[in-house]
This record gives structure tokens, C-alpha cells and sequence, in this order.
């Protein structure tokens, strides 16, 4: 006997009854990044591995311990994309998108991250992206943060939170840095484990450390705020006036820091309390530094990445939706020689733009029936012999309560039509 096939962990199948509010879903970033004259941009699943330690960076989670890296046949190093803004500026380089011009582009698909599976975390995980390349801000930082407010309208979710906050330049935070280092090192015995080695490798991230004794210490740690330069505080005291102007509310939280040298000003995340410890749907910020880190010269860039599978669980506990994707019409047929009629009618229906599903693999008529009814279908047509031979079909209603009818073929498009654009069905 051989061992059952299975899905590897944390990689999920997206079943059919789910991808209705995928649909719902990518309908509204489609038309709500339209709105913004954002375009989409579709970018390869693998890269080389390089590209991801150069712009992610070494020090990080993601190309520490979560990237699915391997040796391809050539013997080079190449990794599934753990996110996308690294081969969105590689493409744009590549491309000549980016030197002296101002781009405003949109991504979506699966991202790779080896972790630990949990309720909205998984291996496996979806993205919409979005970066904005050539403008300074802060008027573009706005104009993201209106959209992705937008957004949240749109699909129909509350109580998504905006948290903001800014790193000021590099220099800023290089002397950040080295007041946050001074300061933890003088209390080392009280960080835990791992701020302990970040406090070496990547100091910032110290700041985002869940561990309660650390978290004490950095009560009174110097603060980034204190040591912003002049333009990066009066950046940001626009970007919160243009948010102020556009009513959408956020709170300024001072930890939020992006470990990044590349990473400048503006910085923020989106986050709901509904979806227990994976509660961030969406984070962002500017990367000023990027671009030329990756040799493309210097170009102001912000960015965000949502966590696509996260907003899916919320609207499964906020939207009601009606069925999109079901058949209107299911086609019942008998006996044969009617066959060749129905899938002629059938071609018809949907010639006019109904959705149909026509009968097949047989069965008598109660059984059709019963799949007429499961599959969502408002309205059964029937065809059998005797129908055949007078040219009509039975019309059944399958949810109102309309007598069936009987119609002959040439009134059957305008008849449903009609009948679909009725109270009962609609
Ligand atoms: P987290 O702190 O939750 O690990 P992150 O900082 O690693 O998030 P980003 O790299 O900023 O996340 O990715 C943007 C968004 O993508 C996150 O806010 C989240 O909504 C989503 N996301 C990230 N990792 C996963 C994952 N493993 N599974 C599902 N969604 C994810
Ligand atoms: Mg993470």
C-alpha cells in the first residue's frame, strides 16, 4: 500500500466555496487601484537568492530562517519570492521604469515563508503590493493611505486601525542606532535571547520584541521621535494633515520602526484587533534607498504589501455575501435524442450572458433535479422527448414560487431574461 499524498504544511488549497470572496476581493483592490491610476505588474515567482539578501536584507527574518532557497540545475542560488517590492525594483531597473520618471504600480500573488503555520500565517501566503516610484512625498504617502482606506470601504470591513509613525532620514536613525545600542548594552542581562544577538545585528528590531523583561527595558529607551531631523518632522506633520483632511483616523505609535537602512520617514501599518496575534493586514512605508542600493540610481520610492488570506478571514466574519460565481439556469435533459437540442439551447442562454449548466453524466429526472437544486441554480429548464417534439421546454422556478411554465425555444432567451431580472429571482 502506498502512503497517502499530502499537501505539504502551511500550503493551503483555496477550495471553491472560499474563492467567491477571492473574487469579491481582487474585484475591489482592480477597481479601487484604477481609481488611483495605479498599474498592475506581474512579476516572477523566483529570483536569485542575492537579490533578496541585498534588498531584504541578511539581518532579517525573512532571509535568516524563512526563504525557500535552492540550487537550481545551472548550480545557482535562486529563492521563492518571500515578498514582492525586492523584484519590483529589480523589474523596474531591469526595465527602465525608474530613472527620472514617476511609476505607480500594483502586484498580486503568492509569497513564500518558511514559518510556523498558524491561523493567518502560513508557508504559502497571498499579497496585493503596491509602489510608487519617482515622487518624494509627502502627497503620494497620503495619496496610498486614502486608497488602501478606500479599499477597506469598499469591501465592506470596520475596525481596521492605522498606525503611523516616521524614521526620519538615514542619518537620524544611524544616530538612533547608536543611542538604542548604548543604551541596551548597559542593561544587556535583562534582553532575551535573540534581542540579545540582534542587539549586534540589527538593533531596531530589538524595538519589536514581544519578550516581557525587554519590553520593560524599553520603556525608557531613547526615542526616535526626539532625534528626527527638521525636513523628516515636517514631512511627516504633512502626511498626518493630509490624513486629518481626508478624515481617516490613525494613532502614532513611536515602536513602529522598520529595521532598514533603506527604509526612511513614513512608516505604517493597518491593523485589526478580530484576528487574534496575526492581526496586521497591511504594512508599509518609504524606501528611499532602495533603488540605488539595487544600482538604479537615486529614486524616492513608498510602498505596502497586504496579506491578502488575513483580509479573507475578516471578510468571512464582516461581509455578507451573495452567491457571485453559481449558475442561474440548470439545464435537465432526457432521454438521448434531446441532447444535441439542449446543448444548442444551452450555447444560446449563454450566447445572451446567462450562466448555465447543462445537464451530464445522465440520470433520471429526480436525480437531475437534485443537482439542479445543490448547485445554486434559481431556475430548472427541462427538456424531454415530447418537449422535443413540440419545440418548447418546462421552465421550473426552484426558490420562488412560480408555476412551471411551458416556452416554446425561440421565446426561451427573452422569457429568462425577463424572468431573471424579476422580483422573485433577482
Ligand atoms: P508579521 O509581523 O505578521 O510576520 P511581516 O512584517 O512579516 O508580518 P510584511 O513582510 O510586512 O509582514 O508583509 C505584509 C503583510 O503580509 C503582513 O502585514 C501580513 O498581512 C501578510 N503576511 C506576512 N507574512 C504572512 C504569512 N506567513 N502568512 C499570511 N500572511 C502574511
Ligand atoms: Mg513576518
Amino acid at each position: 500500500m502506498s502512503a497517502k499524498i499530502q499537501s505539504l504544511r502551511g500550503f493551503n488549497d483555496i477550495l471553491p466555496e472560499q474563492t467567491a470572496l477571492w473574487r469579491r476581493l481582487f474585484e475591489a483592490v482592480q477597481q479601487v487601484m484604477d481609481a488611483y491610476g495605479y498599474r498592475e505588474i506581474k512579476l516572477p515567482l523566483l529570483e536569485s537568492t542575492d537579490l533578496f539578501r541585498r534588498s531584504v536584507g541578511e539581518a532579517t527574518d525573512i532571509v535568516e530562517k524563512e526563504m525557500f532557497s535552492f540550487v537550481d540545475r545551472e548550480k545557482a542560488s535562486i529563492s521563492l519570492r518571500p515578498e514582492g517590492t525586492a523584484g519590483c525594483v529589480r523589474a523596474g531597473i531591469e526595465n527602465g521604469l525608474l530613472h527620472n520618471q514617476q511609476q505607480r504600480l500594483w502586484y498580486q500573488g503568492p509569497m513564500f515563508r518558511h514559518e510556523r503555520p498558524q491561523a493567518g500565517r502560513y508557508r504559502q501566503f497571498h499579497q496585493v503590493g503596491l509602489e510608487a516610484y519617482g515622487m518624494l512625498g509627502p502627497d503620494v504617502d497620503v495619496e496610498i493611505l486614502a486608497l488602501c482606506a478606500r479599499l477597506w470601504k469598499r469591501l465592506g470591513l470596520n475596525d481596521i486601525r492605522l498606525e503611523i509613525n516616521s524614521l526620519g532620514t538615514p542619518e537620524t536613525r544611524v544616530r538612533f542606532r547608536d543611542a538604542l545600542v548604548e543604551y541596551l548594552s548597559a542593561r544587556i542581562d535583562r534582553l532575551d535571547a535573540d534581542s540579545k544577538r540582534r542587539l549586534y545585528t540589527n538593533p531596531l528590531r530589538v524595538l519589536d520584541s514581544k519578550d516581557e523583561s525587554t519590553r520593560e527595558v524599553l520603556l525608557h529607551a531613547p526615542k526616535l521621535a526626539d532625534l528626527l531631523d527638521a525636513e523628516s518632522r515636517e514631512h511627516f506633520a504633512a502626511v498626518l494633515a493630509g490624513l486629518d483632511a481626508l478624515s481617516i483616523d490613525y494613532v502614532i505609535n513611536p515602536n513602529l520602526v522598520r529595521g532598514l537602512d533603506y527604509y526612511s520617514r513614513t512608516t505604517f501599518e493597518w491593523t485589526t484587533d478580530q484576528l487574534g496575534a496575526q492581526g496586521t493586514v497591511c504594512g508599509g512605508g518609504r524606501y528611499d534607498g532602495l533603488v540605488s542600493l539595487l544600482g538604479g540610481g537615486e529614486v524616492p520610492a513608498i510602498g505596502f504589501a497586504m496579506g491578502v488570506e488575513r483580509l479573507i478571514l475578516l471578510m468571512q466574519q464582516q461581509v455578507q455575501l451573495p452567491d457571485l460565481g453559481s449558475p442561474e439556469v440548470y439545464f435537465c435533459w432526457l432521454g438521448d435524442a434531446t441532447f444535441v437540442q439542449a446543448a444548442q439551447l444551452a450555447e444560446q442562454l449563454r450566447d445572451a450572458g446567462l450562466r448555465v449548466q447543462l445537464n451530464a453524466g445522465g440520470g433520471a429526472f429526480k436525480a437531475q433535479m437534485k443537482r439542479a437544486d445543490r448547485c445554486g441554480a434559481g431556475i430548472a429548464l427541462i427538456l424531454g422527448e415530447q418537449e422535443l417534439a413540440q419545440g418548447v421546454v418546462q421552465v421550473k422556478s426552484l426558490r420562488g414560487g412560480e408555476p412551471q411554465t411551458e416556452v416554446a425555444w425561440t421565446e426561451l432567451v427573452p422569457g429568462l431574461q425577463a424572468r431573471l431580472a424579476g422580483p422573485i429571482s433577482a
